[in-house]
């Protein structure tokens, strides 16, 4: 997930990294309203979107007193940034600025550790930088089970080619920022600009943080920073209820019992697909697990056929420790608890069963004689027959 600059700012602080103080608005009297809270003589009106490059798009003003920060915020708020829509603004505390930097700490997969980047030569498209003059863009491998300590700070710092005098101050942010990038578990870390002060102090004054969702669940500060507003609606109730939901753009329902499995299905039913009128596409990823209980099922297909643009389904189970017998039954189930819930199924089911117990399973659903299912026991073909069913419908 990446957060909002609002939202760096805030972890930036309750790990003790220099920032000034901010605030958010959403209109434009909200916006005067926290200039004048903040009561300093300059303050900055920011776009909060996700992504860079906003002061070039004219996202980040310079504002005097409450009444230009109300006027700036007018300009920014609804501005298209990238694509973007400005719907929130921060007004920040004015920064006298003598010096602007660059640091960002990140994830280096292939080499299997973190890479620190800084430069002397920051506020700029740091892309344009590490491209036209790469000797100016320090480099530092970072050991993830060492970090950023004072040896490793110091000599950051000595390779971005600080000046003796603001080393010592620079690399006990360093240090700060590290703190942040563990204990948050980020991925990325980024000040541009991370800034000295005419008074001397260095305070990051932008920041870029995305954090690994993988490690959500140590993190319940977390779930707080969702976007509620941008999250795809079918994806939050699908998290709610525990599923591997994926929201993607076509008309055929997915369920399928492993990632894998269900990474496959997608591109079968895609191939399958272009034989038929407008292509039918997969219309999202959901791995149900192993389980394949009544429920699961019920709340998979109840989530998939939420989707006004799904036209049919495919169920792709391989038995594995969890026999087709048992997932045939969870099918069977889940049809009576969504028509108890008065969701009836309402577009046409392929169901393929292979693997473990696959006959059971198929005289189970056979016997049931449920609505709008059928079942076909190759992969191909039932990819094939739901995704003419999707082009029929
Ligand atoms: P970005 O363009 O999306 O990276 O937005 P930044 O937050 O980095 O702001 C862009 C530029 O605006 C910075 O590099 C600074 O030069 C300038 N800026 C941001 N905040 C202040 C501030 O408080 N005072 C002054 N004078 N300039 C600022
Ligand atoms: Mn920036």
């Amino acid at each position: 997930m990446d957060l909002y600059e609002y939202q760096a700012r805030d972890l930036f602080e309750s790990h003790g990294v220099p920032v000034l103080r901010g605030l958010t608005a959403t209109t434009a009297d909200e916006a005067a309203a926290a200039a004048a809270e903040l009561g300093t003589p300059v303050v900055v009106v920011k776009a909060q979107v996700k992504t860079g490059g906003r002061g070039k798009a004219g996202g980040v003003k310079v504002a005097k007193g409450a009444d230009d920060a109300k006027a700036k915020a007018e300009e920014i708020l609804g501005l298209d940034i990238k694509g973007h829509v400005v719907k929130k603004v921060m007004i920040a505390e004015g920064a006298d600025i003598a010096e602007e930097y660059y640091f960002s700490l990140l994830l280096d997969r292939a080499e299997r550790r973190y890479l620190a980047m800084c430069s002397v030569e920051g506020g700029m498209d740091i892309e344009t930088l590490a491209e036209e003059r790469p000797e100016a863009l320090a480099k530092v491998p970072v050991d993830p089970n060492v970090g950023i300590d004072q040896a490793k700070a110091d000599e950051i710092v000595a390779a971005a080619g600080f000046a003796e005098d603001d080393r010592a101050k620079i690399a006990a942010v360093l240090i700060k920022l590290w703190d942040v990038y563990r204990e948050e578990d980020a991925t990325l870390v980024e000040v541009n600009p991370l800034v000295k002060t005419g008074a001397g102090d260095i305070v990051a004054l932008d920041g870029k943080v995305t954090l690994d969702d993988n490690a959500g669940f140590r993190h319940e500060a977390h779930e707080a920073l969702v976007d509620q507003a941008a999250a795809d609606p079918l994806e939050a109730r699908a998290k709610e209820k525990g599923l591997n939901y994926v929201k993607l753009d076509g008309s055929v329902g997915i369920i399928g019992n492993g990632a894998g499995l269900v990474m496959s299905t997608l591109d079968v039913v895609a191939y399958a697909g272009e034989e038929f009128a407008g292509s039918p596409k997969p219309a999202n990823f959901l791995d149900i697990g192993g389980g394949a209980s009544a429920e699961v099922m019920a709340n998979g297909l109840d989530i998939i056929l939420g989707d006004p643009q799904v036209k049919s389904v495919f169920v792709n189970v391989f038995g594995g420790i969890t026999a087709c017998d048992a997932v045939a039954n969870g099918i069977v189930q889940a049809f009576a608890l969504l028509g108890e819930q008065g969701k009836a199924v309402t577009q046409p089911l392929v169901v393929r069963l292979d693997g473990n117990n696959a006959d059971e399973g198929r005289r189970i659903l056979t016997e049931a004689n449920l609505p709008l299912l059928e079942q076909v026991d190759t992969m191909d073909g039932a990819a094939r027959r739901v995704a003419e069913l999707a082009a029929s419908n």
